[in-house]
């Protein structure tokens, strides 16, 4: 059976009053939160309390959108959309769509990447715009894109609304912030530009990496020099990303891509809510300098590696595995598995015989040992880890269910061979 998340639809309904409220505060809560770290960080010594040396004035004054910061991002957006089209790389196709037929895919966000940040890098050395502008511009780039993401959002639900009219509920704010269409190109085609594949990956990821580098050349115009914190931070959440664009295509089979349909949730957490909020911790270095041991950097970054080898490999493990389950070597054995009534097996050695989901807790272990390097003066800087933590549980329990629809009674036999959701043992 499909899973569209139409058809997964919170408890709390589509209609009347009661919905549009819930999800009018929820769209409120999101924006404030972006804002509210960016003034917790910038004009209240990095502190979530506000106090009365709280620079309420030149907050508001910050995040005013201003010229710069439109002409900055529409340049940005802009290069990624000719990329998109012109950078190098093969193509792929995704999955069978419910209709029949497959989309194409252009597999080249790893150029992509790697073009872009070499323009923003040539840029800054040739002195004509440098990177530590975008710090000072940091507020009126946040309203920007979100003014940016509210029209497009807007546009999306009426593409929606002309496109998929059976994915409407009816209630305008759900649609607006769940989306009403799943792959919304232009021209409608297979081969047409995919603006949530777009989205997901090139503008905001390869932000996110642009506004660490404009954090460490604040640092470095601030001090002179840049500390080792700050340099282990940029230098893991760059690989992160450069991993990400290298395997590219697996997004083609996630939740995000399969699943869920393309509005202000999805649009807000690419656009802004990604790049804006997990660079807090190159943020917060700026003028947190401390002396970290050159140990203690090792030991994270060997955190680091460890954690990632358990994203990797867990994820690798299963794509082996779905590829082709009787060919699929785990650890030098023949893969092992269940057979379920589906016809689709479900995978019982490495990682995945030890909990449900380990390719999540790696991924949680690299993001708190992103924020380590800040040691332990704020809350701020850990932002990422603990939102990643609910974020994970939530999807782990999501993902439960949706295999328990998808397996029946086979998911609890699973569940029963595999008891440990996250942390073996534990949880
Ligand atoms: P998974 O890669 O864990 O995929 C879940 C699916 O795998 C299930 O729906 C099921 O699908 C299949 N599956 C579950 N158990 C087994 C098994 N034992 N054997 C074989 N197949 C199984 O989840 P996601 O797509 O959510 O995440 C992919 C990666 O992306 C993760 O590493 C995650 O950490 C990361 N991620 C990162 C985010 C971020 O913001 N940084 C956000 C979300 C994810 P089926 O049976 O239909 O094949």
């Amino acid at each position: 059976m499909s899973t569209t998340n139409y058809e997964r639809i919170p408890s709390y309904g589509q209609h009347g009053l009661g919905a549009t409220l819930v999800y009018s505060m929820m769209i409120l809560f999101l924006l404030l939160t972006t804002y509210y770290f960016y003034f917790a960080i910038e004009f209240n010594a990095a502190s979530l309390i506000p106090s009365e040396n709280s620079d309420w004035q030149g907050f508001s004054q910050a995040i005013l959108p201003n010229w710069e910061s439109a002409l900055v991002y529409l340049l940005w957006f802009g290069l990624h959309v000719l990329l998109y089209y012109f950078a190098p790389g093969k193509k792929d196709q995704g999955i069978e769509l419910e209709k029949g037929g497959r989309l194409t895919y252009p597999i080249n966000g790893n150029s992509a990447m790697w073009i872009s940040l070499s323009a923003v890098g040539l840029i800054h050395f040739s002195d004509f715009y440098t990177l530590d502008r975008l710090y000072h511009n940091f507020g009126a780039l946040i309203t920007t894109i979100t003014l940016f993401s509210l029209a497009k959002s807007l546009w999306l639900y009426f593409y929606g609304k002309r496109t998929e009219p059976r994915h409407l509920s009816g209630n305008f704010m759900r649609d607006f912030w769940m989306g009403t269409v799943l792959n919304p190109r232009w021209p409608d085609t297979k081969t047409g530009f995919d603006f949530k594949y777009f989205c997901e990956g090139r503008p905001g990821l390869i932000g996110w990496m642009v506004l660490n580098f404009a954090m460490l050349d604040a640092q470095y115009k601030a001090y002179g020099f840049v500390s080792l914190a700050m340099i282990i931070v940029v230098l893991m959440q760059l690989f992160y990303i450069a991993h990400y664009f290298h395997n590219e295509r697996f997004i083609l089979t996630t939740m995000d891509i399969k699943h869920e349909n393309f509005g202000l949730m999805l649009t807000y957490g690419d656009l802004v809510w990604v790049p804006f909020l997990y660079c807090l911790q190159a943020y917060y270095l700026i003028h947190h300098v401390h002396d970290l041991p050159l140990w203690v950097a090792t030991l994270i970054v060997l955190f680091n590696a460890a954690s990632f080898y358990l994203f990797k490999v867990a994820n690798d493990q299963k794509d082996e595995f779905r590829r082709d389950p009787d060919k699929a070597t785990i650890w030098g054995e023949k893969a092992r598995y269940m057979e379920t009534k589906t016809g689709s097996k479900l995978l019982l050695s490495g990682f995945w015989g030890k909990a449900r989901h380990l390719n999540y807790t790696g991924d949680w272990m690299m993001a708190l040992a992103w924020s380590l390097p800040c040691l332990f003066g704020s809350v701020v800087p850990y932002f990422y880890p603990i939102y990643f933590a609910i974020l994970l549980i939530h999807r782990d329990i999501r993902d439960n269910e949706i295999c328990k629809e998808k397996y029946g009674e086979d998911w609890d036999r699973y569940c029963e061979k595999v008891p440990w959701r996250l942390i073996p043992g534990v949880y």
